[in-house]
């Protein structure tokens, strides 16, 4: 098969499970030859690749730095203060937890560090880009608490500030959440703040999505502001897949014991090790220059788009996302989707805000780390319009996407 240079060592695997070995060259290769549009998704380093393929998944670490259920944690207890300190001096906070398996775990953790079961929550409705954690009914958040949905401007996409102030003052929520998975502007964390504390509500900020762009110094931080932060590793920061929560040193008990031995057992310490090794790149110049580069990319394909006829939900975007819908082209998301996917455009559908079709949600995250800039965003828009639209068939398609990629191996030999 052919295909660029696996960052693993993954001669040891061909040799002893070749039909394993055969899948991860499988998807390197589908990673390498198709265009990774989806926003949540990134291309994280060899040097975390590493780490998350080290000896120390092999060891048990329940319990903190110095503070363990098991022996033996001397090493991995220095990984781990190394992983708190840099993740702190990263985004300026005074507590760091770092255990989190994933975001959603991050969110559960905030959750039991600050509420009890049928506390009332104000948070994103889903049809408006909140996430799972924020109330689906299908996910433990819906289930245990009431949560009350604050929406987004019929006309202008944008959050609806009036609403949540007039719904806090209402309802009278334990807990206020911003955060979304698919809202394309920068959030006002400071008015959260404000409603936050009219009606003596903590402020949970879910930052799995920004919080890369945090770190570059392309978004605003919601980490003055909000009681509590939960992030991801895995998106714009381009770390290993995992969780982290970040808060002020008053909550720093409440929050690590929500984690451990609240909601999780054994900390995963090689992936800690991977979150450490991807915050000291984040730390970096180029990773700042590689956020506004984000930034700017989709900022391009938002306005390529909208050139090309597809409504972008707030007519543009302040991050790495984009949200679009195809419908003046005329077909729905799921149809666009499918097109996309023949054609190697690999990308999610979404909701959008007061339509009954699904929308088109896209990031420039991954094509950036790629290198790609601001003249591939724009190639990428037109193959896109032109594939939803039926004027470009899948072979052809798929041709051009793998002339484009072909020039920015994700992981080169
Ligand atoms: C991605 C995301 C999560 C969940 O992260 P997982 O690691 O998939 O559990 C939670 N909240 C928001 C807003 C997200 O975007």
């Amino acid at each position: 098969m052919s295909v660029t240079h696996a960052p693993q060592t993954t001669d040891v695997l061909t040799r002893q499970d070749p039909e394993l070995a055969e899948i991860l060259l499988g998807e390197l290769h589908r990673q390498s030859s198709t265009l990774q549009l989806i926003a949540a998704e990134n291309f994280c380093s060899p040097a975390v690749l590493a780490a998350l393929g080290s000896p120390l998944a092999n060891k048990y670490a329940e319990g903190y730095p110095g503070a363990r259920h098991h022996g033996g944690c001397e090493i991995v207890d220095v990984a781990e203060r190394l992983a708190v300190d840099r993740a702190k001096s990263l985004f300026g906070a005074e507590h760091a937890n770092v255990q989190s398996h994933s975001g959603s775990s991050a969110v559960l953790a905030a959750y039991a560090a600050l509420l009890r079961p049928g506390d009332t929550v104000l948070a994103l409705g889903l049809p408006y880009g909140g996430h799972l954690t924020h109330g689906s009914p299908a996910n433990f958040s819906g289930r245990w608490f009431d949560f009350v949905p604050y929406g987004v401007d019929a006309e202008t996409g944008l959050i609806d500030h009036d609403q949540v102030r007039t719904l806090a003052r209402t309802h009278r929520p334990k807990a206020i959440v911003c955060g979304s998975i698919a809202y394309p502007r920068h959030i006002d964390y400071a008015f959260f703040r404000e409603v936050a504390d009219e009606v003596g509500a903590y402020l949970i900020a879910d930052a799995a999505h920004p919080i890369g762009l945090v770190a570059g110094g392309a978004a605003p931080s919601p980490v003055p502001y909000a009681d509590v932060v939960c992030a991801t590793t895995h998106k714009v920061l381009r770390g290993p897949r995992g969780g982290m929560i970040l808060c002020g040193g008053e909550l720093a008990e409440r929050v690590d014991r929500a984690v451990f031995p609240f909601t999780q057992g054994g900390a995963q310490m090689h992936t800690i090790a991977a979150k450490a090794v991807a915050f000291g790149e984040a730390a970096t110049p180029a990773f700042t220059a590689y956020a506004h580069q984000v930034v700017a990319n989709a900022r391009v394909l938002a306005a390529t788009l909208v050139d090309e006829g597809l409504v972008v939900t707030t007519g543009g975007t302040d991050t790495h996302l984009v949200t679009a819908d195809p419908a003046p082209l005329g077909v729905d998301g799921r149809t666009a989707r499918g097109r996309l996917a023949a054609a190697g455009l690999v990308l999610d559908c979404c909701a959008l805000p007061h339509a009954d079709t699904r929308g088109l949600r896209l990031g420039t995250a991954a094509v950036t780390t790629q290198g790609m800039a601001e003249k591939e965003m724009m190639r990428i828009a037109a193959l896109l319009a032109g594939v939803v639209r039926g004027e470009v068939e899948s072979v052809p398609a798929r041709e051009e996407v793998r002339d484009l990629v072909g020039g920015f191996p994700p992981y080169p030999a």
